[in-house]
């Protein structure tokens, strides 16, 4: 059996996607070229992750400071906006966290 270790950060997209499994994301085979000391050319693979769905660059952020970050949006009135992060893991969703926050919210029922 395979054991995970819980990770310490997470990648999110420019489109939105976001995960703490690093396993889930593309990482091409790409090569830039560098120029090293007396000039001389040298290729270094890039690995740059990018989302698996539309090939979005991304950012790395700790877990726990995202995950207070999203908290406190939700705290400054936007509800339920932590639930919707997590229904929405591993989602392409190429609108941005906020449109597709508001259409996600809008879609949910009324409750209470
Ligand atoms: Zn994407």
């Amino acid at each position: 059996m395979k054991t995970k270790i819980a990770p310490k950060e997470l990648w999110y997209g420019s489109c939105s996607y976001w995960t703490d499994d690093w396993d889930k994301l593309n990482v091409p085979d790409g090569q830039i070229e560098v120029t090293g000391p007396g000039g001389v050319k040298t290729k270094v693979r890039t690995g740059v992750p990018l989302c698996p769905v539309c090939g979005a660059p991304g950012f790395v952020a700790p877990v726990d400071e995202w995950m207070k970050g999203a908290q406190r949006f939700e705290d400054e009135g936007h509800p339920r906006y932590v639930e919707f992060l997590n229904a929405n893991k591993e989602t392409c969703l190429p609108r941005g966290f906020l449109t597709s926050y508001k259409m996600w919210i809008a879609s949910q029922p009324v409750t209470g």
